[in-house]
């Protein structure tokens, strides 16, 4: 990069990344379950993927039974911490409480939930749960993000021999590497990983399926097979300039932040961040955190079309992102580094035509935006290249078809869950996806149906 921004202290980064929704402490978080009504047909608990069962595990921290109360919680998520501080309960379970039919505010069921997890990894994850006997098969799990870690735990406590082949130094998935930082704790998402160890869970790193292992080795060794690869690398731009130093995917720079160490990650002076979904917003935020002086969003459609959820939108607002809506970018210029990203404003093909509509340049629309680093967060593509490797498989755009009851998949021997089955949603999807899956593979292990 030509210009990086200046470091900051410790401590800066430490404040600017610090908890954007701090723990409750005891009387908090007894006054607000206090609040909840308890209400007869839990609109909370249907609104949440995996159905927690909310008012039982409210209930419970109220009464002072904060280790019952994580139990609840466990039962139904095995990613419980994660989602209690990562889930958009704005769009979820808090969303759907009846306080907002009254204009009141909703009760924080996510920091409620955070607060009976964090004590039972603080209280050093005391037994809870106990593996059914060893029922003398195996399931192998391809991935350690959410919906592999949920798969393996929920199979475990059944009695299966599960191991879990991720690629990866460290296992997590995007819990791990991608939630930024504000949210959860890279620490947060090994707990995680340790209470899925600590139902008997084999984990090899480092092992890329296809790769260190070949696909008729693992079938070899497992009765069942779960997919829960996730999503891949982002899409090229297909601009040129996209070679240049200082232009990167937000994924890698999302993931060089997540472990806190500070000192070994630059950040441009001027930064431009190109798409405007949640990774997007997540990047710009954490550029503008690590102390780039501006960071804009490029967007080619309009404010309305942002596929952000809103309170990501305000987070950046408030953190002095710039957004050029209904702009495209043409070009990256630069000489070996980045310079400047040459963009050109957008418009309606058909302004008055319904629906999604396809956009055309503004003729001698153009204009330079200068700036050292690029960050592109345009989605990302599917996993092709490996799940191609897997015979008898079918996919929904692009996605692993499955059948949505046993997540079973066209061959019968694999199953799948999480983003490459959804093409890209929540933790709360990868998790509920996992468990529901475990009890596919149970079924068909063992002819149930
Ligand atoms: C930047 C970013 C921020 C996000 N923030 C939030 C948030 O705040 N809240 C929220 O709810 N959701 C968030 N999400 C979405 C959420 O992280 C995902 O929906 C969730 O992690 C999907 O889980 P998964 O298990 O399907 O896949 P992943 O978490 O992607 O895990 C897949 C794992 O499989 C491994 N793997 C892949 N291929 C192989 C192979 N061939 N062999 C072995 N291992 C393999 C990968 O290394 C990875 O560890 C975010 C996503 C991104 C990209």
């Amino acid at each position: 990069m030509n210009n990086t921004a200046p470091k900051l202290t410790n401590e800066q980064y430490e404040k600017n990344f610090a908890d954007i929704h701090p723990a409750f402490t005891q009387n908090q978080a007894v006054t607000e379950a206090n609040r909840c009504l308890y209400c007869f047909d839990s609109p909370c608990m249907k609104a949440c993927p995996t159905h927690i069962d909310i008012s039982t595990f409210i209930k419970k921290i109220a009464t002072g039974n904060v280790k019952g109360s994580a139990k609840t919680i466990l039962a139904s998520n095995w990613i419980a911490l994660t989602c209690a501080k990562a889930c958009p309960v704005d769009v979820l379970c808090e969303g759907a409480c009846v306080y907002n039919d009254r204009g009141e505010e909703p009760i924080k069921i996510g920091r409620l939930q955070r607060y009976a997890i964090d004590w039972y990894f603080e209280h050093g994850m005391p037994a809870l749960f106990t593996p059914a006997p060893k029922n003398g098969k195996s399931v192998g799990v391809i991935g350690a993000g959410p919906s592999g870690l949920a798969c393996a735990a929920e199979l475990a406590l059944l009695g299966y021999d599960v191991t879990i082949y991720e690629g990866k130094d460290v296992a997590g998935g995007l819990d791990t590497w991608g939630i930024a930082p504000y949210k959860m704790t890279y620490k947060d998402s090994l707990n995680e990983v340790k209470l899925v160890q600590s139902f008997g869970v084999t984990i090899k790193t480092g092992m890329w399926i296809g790769k260190n292992l070949t696909i008729a080795e693992l079938e070899k060794k497992h009765d069942a097979i779960f997919i829960g690869v996730g999503l891949g690398k982002s899409p090229s731009l297909k601009i040129p300039g996209e070679d240049l130093k200082g232009v990167v995917d937000a994924l890698d720079f999302i993931a060089s932040v997540t472990p806190r160490k500070w000192s070994t990650v630059d950040v441009g002076h001027r930064v431009a961040v190109i798409g405007a979904g949640n990774t997007a917003i997540d990047a710009a935020t954490e550029a503008k955190r690590l102390g780039a002086e501006q960071v804009t969003i490029v967007y080619r459609r309009g404010e309305n079309d942002m596929s952000a959820y809103d309170f990501e939108y305000e987070l950046a607002k408030n953190d002095g992102i710039l957004f050029h809506f209904h702009t495209a970018p043409q070009r990256i210029i630069g000489n070996g580094t980045v310079e400047a990203l040459e963009c050109v404003k957008m418009r309606l093909r058909n302004p008055v035509a319904k629906g999604k509509q396809s956009l055309e340049p503004v003729p001698k629309s153009e204009f330079q935006i200068p700036v050292d680093m690029i960050i592109k967060a345009i989605g990302q593509d599917a996993n092709e290249n490996f799940l191609e490797q897997i015979g008898g498989m079918e996919f929904v755009d692009g996605n692993v078809a499955v059948n949505t009851e046993t997540m079973r998949t066209a061959n019968p021997k694999y199953f799948a869950g999480g983003d490459c089955i959804n093409g890209g949603k929540e933790v709360v999807n990868a998790a509920a996806d996992g468990k529901k899956a475990a009890h596919g593979i149970d079924t068909f292990i063992f002819n149930k149906r």
